[in-house]
């Protein structure tokens, strides 16, 4: 027999576990948390609705992660650096499974582009020295002779190397980069980590890739803004979201040079060798994966209205092509969500 103080102490050790669980549980507030900050080469924005502990820092160990442990072909212990390291050595790479993902869906991209988007134009980026042009302004950059372009393309071509069961073997001389889809990758990644911290809204923005989740608090659909490419300092406008979706954009402005009067951009045609050149001055891609929608992002700016168009419909994606001399062509779905600045 339990005597009355005994019964009183269980009666209120109950009563203390039922009121923290109600504190920890349903009752515990759900708050916007807010960073900036860089990685991966680029600005982070982050906001976030959760009712967890802060998770924007924990964001920002998953890019850095991603980025040394994944992603760098600068880093010879990343998994890219490795792949690249066994070039030509007839030594297959086994893939993560995650990589192995993305390289079964960039492959598809690649082949379905006819190699307008081509995760092998490592060697043509660095003879153009392209990552060089975002943090030496200042430095007169070399535009390369065309006998130097003509022979590094001849390291250049998807095609040529094989990715099959889990792994991906390269030929001598051949590199693959990942620069045009890291940021799209780096979203799905923070999306799956989200969901399972269970967020109840979130929208980042990795550069020029950006995802959604959920909502927000206070309700209305999420505004994503897409840049005039001719006055980067304007929107063109903004799409309104709900729920999951993902954004990319490439434009000429977004890395380039000026070499007497020309303007030398980032993007590059693996058919020429040379800065795409198809009277496109932006892409924005809308669709459900950050890889795919970074990947069409490239291949559309590198085909042009017509055949980019056609490329995003084939998966299923919503298209937002900005011409050379301004003029706005979109998707039926597209202007769904568009609204004009
Ligand atoms: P984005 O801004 O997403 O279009 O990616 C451009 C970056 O991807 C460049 O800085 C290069 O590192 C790389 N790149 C350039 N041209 C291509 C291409 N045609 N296919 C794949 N990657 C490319
Ligand atoms: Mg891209």
């Amino acid at each position: 027999m339990k005597s009355r103080f005994e019964k009183r102490v269980s009666l209120l050790i109950i009563m203390v576990f039922l009121l923290s669980v109600s504190m920890t549980g349903c009752g515990s507030k759900v708050q916007k948390q807010t960073a900036t900050g860089t990685a991966m080469g680029t600005v982070i924005n982050q906001t976030i609705y959760t009712n967890e502990d802060e998770l924007t820092g924990q964001v920002m160990n998953l890019l850095n992660g991603l980025e040394s442990d994944t992603l760098s072909w600068r880093i010879a212990d990343s998994e890219i650096g490795q792949i690249n390291a066994n070039a030509g050595t007839e030594k297959e790479s086994t893939l993560s499974k995650e990589l192995e993902q993305d390289f079964n869906l960039l492959k598809q991209v690649a082949i379905d582009s006819n190699g307008a988007f081509d995760y092998t134009v490592g060697p043509l980026v660095q003879l153009w020295n392209i990552d060089e042009w975002a943090v030496n302004t200042e430095k007169e950059a070399i535009i390369p002779t065309d006998s130097q372009i003509q022979e590094v393309l001849t390291q250049v071509g998807y095609e040529r190397i094989t990715i099959k069961d889990g792994t991906i073997l390269l030929p001598k001389g051949m590199n693959v980069d990942l620069g045009a889809v890291g940021k799209g990758i780096a979203c799905d990644r923070i999306a799956e980590y989200l969901k399972k911290e269970k967020v109840t809204g979130a929208v980042i923005s990795v550069g020029g890739s950006i995802v959604t989740l959920g909502q927000k608090t206070e309700g209305g659909p999420w505004q994503v803004g897409i840049v005039n490419p001719r006055d980067t300092t304007h929107l063109l406008g903004t799409l309104s979201l709900e729920g999951e979706w993902y954004v990319s954009t490439s434009g000429d402005y977004e890395r380039y040079v000026e070499v007497d009067g020309i303007r030398y951009h980032h993007i590059l045609d693996p058919a020429t060798g040379y800065p795409a050149n198809s009277g496109v001055c932006s892409v924005t891609i809308l669709g459900d994966s950050g890889a795919l929608c970074d990947a069409l992002s490239t291949a559309c700016f590198v085909l042009g209205v017509e055949e980019g168009m056609q490329l995003a419909q084939k998966y299923e994606a919503e298209a937002l092509f900005v011409d050379t001399n301004g003029k706005q062509y979109m998707t039926e779905g597209m202007q769904s969500y568009f609204t004009e600045q």
